[in-house]
């Protein structure tokens, strides 16, 4: 497999270490297909599964992927439209980025690397840290700091990464690291290294495999922009290798704050970074989206969208997800089905079609956000009048 250049068609070899081209374009994985095997029998569905799909022949993994799709019988009830959600908060250290990870900290031990760095809004950090640790190599990751999520904090210092906060945002935090990978021979896997990606389009084979059909549609958060990029890619693999005969729309949700993408989407003028992000939801908190050219990309040749989402049509989506489907994800993941609510009041959605939310993170990582929502009642007396009272 070589890298290939999204802007000049450039190539350069797999094992080159590099992260964009020279002339500064993202960089992607050109998959060989004629590899690639048809395994989509609807059975044992785990990232390993699809390994003649991926770009690495060693394996560093804590079983990721297989995560469970479901039907979202009672939210359907309600809006009248097929949804499902795939739950990515079932991975190992709880978010997609596993995915990436567990392809991408194989690459770099096959590049010899011992050190890997990332910045990280909190879950990519988690994530790097426990497979850092299985592989036995140094994993620093930069975060902004204060404004990161105590669960995904939790899980890096646990797995005995070196946390670094860093005074500013999470943009702040990739220059930095951008740099580093460049000059101090730390090999860097947030979400422009294109191995991570190959790792992350699993979950477009697994929506395949699970399904037995390709949905209409996918909604998911945006904020590196690089899953949707990923799982784009997987969609197209499937229909270049003639598996599938139909591509889904990708439809990308950003929260208003930091909403980049939208803007330029909506406006017809260029992009442009936003400078302060601001959104309760953290993992999409991203000013300047690195891979805005390949997620444009995908929303493009798919004839999807961009559409933003308020922190409050978020959190009401997250609980939505809980009280009616026993699905608990953090914010961010909500932000999808937020999305799809936002698009079918404003009739931009086809009621007979299918929706597939990508829910990319468990609740468990951000317990603040609810528990800043609502209260306890005051405490009852250790009797059975008491909680009659409270059943009554
Ligand atoms: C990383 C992350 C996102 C955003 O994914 P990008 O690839 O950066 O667009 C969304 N939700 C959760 C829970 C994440 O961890
Ligand atoms: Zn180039």
């Amino acid at each position: 497999m070589v890298l290939k250049c999204i802007e000049c068609g450039r190539k350069y070899d797999e094992n080159d270490l590099r992260y964009r081209c020279e002339c500064g374009g993202l960089l992607e994985v050109v998959t060989d297909l004629d590899r690639a095997e048809d395994v989509f029998d609807g059975k044992n569905v785990t990232l390993w599964k699809y390994k003649s799909w991926l770009p690495v022949k060693s394996r560093v993994s804590l079983n990721e992927g297989g995560t469970p799709l479901y039907k979202l019988k009672n939210l359907e009830k309600g809006f009248g439209v097929e949804i499902y959600a795939k739950n990515e908060g079932a991975n190992p250290t709880g978010s997609f980025k596993d995915r990436g990870m567990t392809v991408g900290v194989s690459k770099a031990l096959e590049l010899g690397m011992d050190k890997v760095i990332c910045a990280s809004t909190g879950n990519t950090s988690a994530s790097l840290a426990a497979y850092a640790a299985r592989a036995g190599i140094k994993a620093y990751v930069l975060v902004p700091s204060g404004k990161i999520a105590l669960g995904k904090l939790a899980q890096a210092i646990i797995y005995g990464a070196r946390v670094v906060p860093v005074r500013g945002n999470f943009d702040d935090a990739l220059r930095v690291v951008v740099e580093a990978s460049a000059k101090l021979g730390v090999y860097m896997l947030n979400s422009i290294n294109p191995f991570r990606l190959e790792g992350q389009k699993t979950i477009a084979l697994e929506i395949y495999d699970q399904l037995g059909f390709v949905p209409d549609n996918i909604v998911l958060p945006v904020g590196n922009a690089g899953n949707i990029s990923a799982i784009w890619k997987g969609f197209k693999e499937l229909y270049e290798k003639g598996i599938t005969e139909k591509l889904p729309r990708m439809m990308g949700i950003q929260a208003e704050g930091a909403s980049p993408l939208v803007r330029a989407w909506k406006t017809g003028e260029k992009f442009k970074p936003i400078e302060k992000p601001e959104t309760v939801a953290t993992a999409i908190r991203i000013g300047n989206p690195a891979n805005w050219p390949k997620a444009w990309r995908a929303v493009k040749e798919s004839g999807g969208l961009f559409e933003s989402v308020s922190d409050e049509e978020i959190l009401q989506a997250q609980q939505l997800l809980a009280s009616k489907e026993g699905l608990f994800v953090e914010p961010a993941s909500a932000a999808s089905l937020a999305g799809l609510i936002k698009l079918l009041e404003i009739g931009e959605v086809d009621r007979s079609e299918s929706y597939v939310l990508i829910t990319t993170g468990h609740g468990l990582k951000d317990p603040n956000v609810v528990l800043n929502r609502f209260t306890l009642p005051e405490p009852i007396e250790p009797t059975l009048d008491a909680f009659k009272e409270v059943i009554r």
